[in-house]
This record gives C-alpha cells, sequence and structure tokens, in this order.
C-alpha cells in the first residue's frame, strides 16, 4: 500500500472523510490545512483571525501563512502521510515539491475525488459549517476551478494520479481508494 500521499478535489467531495478512514485504518500522520487553519482560528491568534475573515469568505489564505504551517508539520513527520487541502494551487505544488525533495520523501500517490457539482452544494449545505452557504459555497467551487484544478494534469503528468468517483456510499468510496492504492 502507497503511503506517501495527496488527496485532491473539490470542497464536498469527501475527502477529510476518507483521508480520516484512510489514515485511521493505515497508521498514517494526517495533514489537514482545512483542520490546522480551523485550529489556529480557535487559539484566537492574530494570524488565526486574519485567516478566519478570508475562510468566511471562502477565498484562500495566503499561499505563506499555509507554507509555514505546512513546513512545520513536514519536519517532523513519520514515514507514512496524507496531505489533505493542500497544495490547492500551482506555487503551493511547487512549493511542496521542494518541500519533499528536502526531507527525501517523494509523493507516491495523488487521489482525485471526483463529484459533481449538484451533489457538492447539496452535501455541503447539509454539513453546514460556517463557510458552508450559498455564496460562499459557489466562490470555493469557483476557486477549486480555477486554482486547484490545474493540479490535475501537473500529477496527471507525473504519472501518479488516481481518479476516484466521490458519489457514491463512504464505504464504496474508500474501498475504490483502497484498490487504487494497493
Ligand atoms: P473544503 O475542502 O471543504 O473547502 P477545507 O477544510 O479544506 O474545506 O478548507 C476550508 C478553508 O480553509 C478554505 O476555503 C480556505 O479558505 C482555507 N484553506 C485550507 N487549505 C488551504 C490552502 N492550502 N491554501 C489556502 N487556503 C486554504
Amino acid at each position: 500500500m502507497k503511503k506517501k500521499l495527496l488527496f485532491l478535489g473539490p470542497p464536498g467531495a469527501g475527502k477529510g472523510t476518507q483521508a480520516n478512514l484512510f489514515c485511521k485504518k493505515y497508521g498514517l500522520d494526517h495533514l489537514s490545512t482545512g483542520d490546522l487553519l480551523r485550529d489556529e482560528v480557535s487559539s484566537g491568534s492574530v494570524l488565526g483571525l486574519k485567516a478566519e475573515e478570508v475562510m468566511n469568505k471562502g477565498e484562500l489564505v495566503s499561499d505563506e501563512l499555509v507554507l509555514s504551517i505546512v513546513e512545520g508539520r513536514l519536519e517532523n513527520i513519520n514515514e507514512g502521510w496524507l496531505l489533505d487541502g493542500f497544495p490547492r494551487n500551482v506555487n503551493q505544488a511547487n512549493s511542496l515539491k521542494s518541500l519533499l525533495e528536502k526531507i527525501n520523501q517523494p509523493l507516491e500517490a495523488v487521489v482525485l475525488i471526483k463529484c459533481a457539482d449538484d451533489y457538492l452544494i447539496k452535501r455541503l449545505l447539509e454539513r453546514g459549517r460556517k463557510d458552508d452557504n450559498q455564496q460562499v459555497i459557489k466562490n470555493r467551487l469557483e476557486i477549486y476551478r480555477e486554482k486547484t484544478s490545474p493540479l490535475i494534469d501537473l500529477y496527471k503528468k507525473e504519472g501518479i494520479l488516481e481518479e476516484i468517483e466521490g458519489n457514491a456510499d463512504i464505504d464504496v468510496v474508500f474501498s475504490c481508494i483502497e484498490k487504487s492504492l494497493g
């Protein structure tokens, strides 16, 4: 089983859910930039307050902040890890590449969880997180299309992309992911 992983996909595709299950079962470190940023927000730090404003609009927080968070974590990471929510644009992907070269742990696979927009919107509205309202969701989907989806081609060219259909039951999606990484 591959164990240096990146989960990619639009908001609401189920990355976080699948990443949690996968890391628990295979003992990987789960590095979710969304979760780490929400921790920063709850801590009430100045950086957290700044990030909260951006997140509530559905925009991307600065590459600088995200990179500093990820860099700190990657320095002490185990042999098995799963990145979720990062990278989200080409600049972050390039930075990740150099960070991973530095620690000599190249990515083994990128799992793209695909899902049609109308399902995504329905799921996010049901979840009802603070940044899950109609206008903000629309913004997040647009940003995904514009900034994040170019990474799909990038990893396809590297030959490490696995595409998974996310519009199915959680356990069905999970076993598709396992099969693709086995
Ligand atoms: P979702 O995948 O449902 O959008 P996340 O928990 O991954 O949820 O992210 C929530 C918010 O956190 C994003 O809308 C964005 O504002 C911020 N965020 C998370 N990861 C990054 C990142 N790598 N770069 C910039 N902003 C990020």
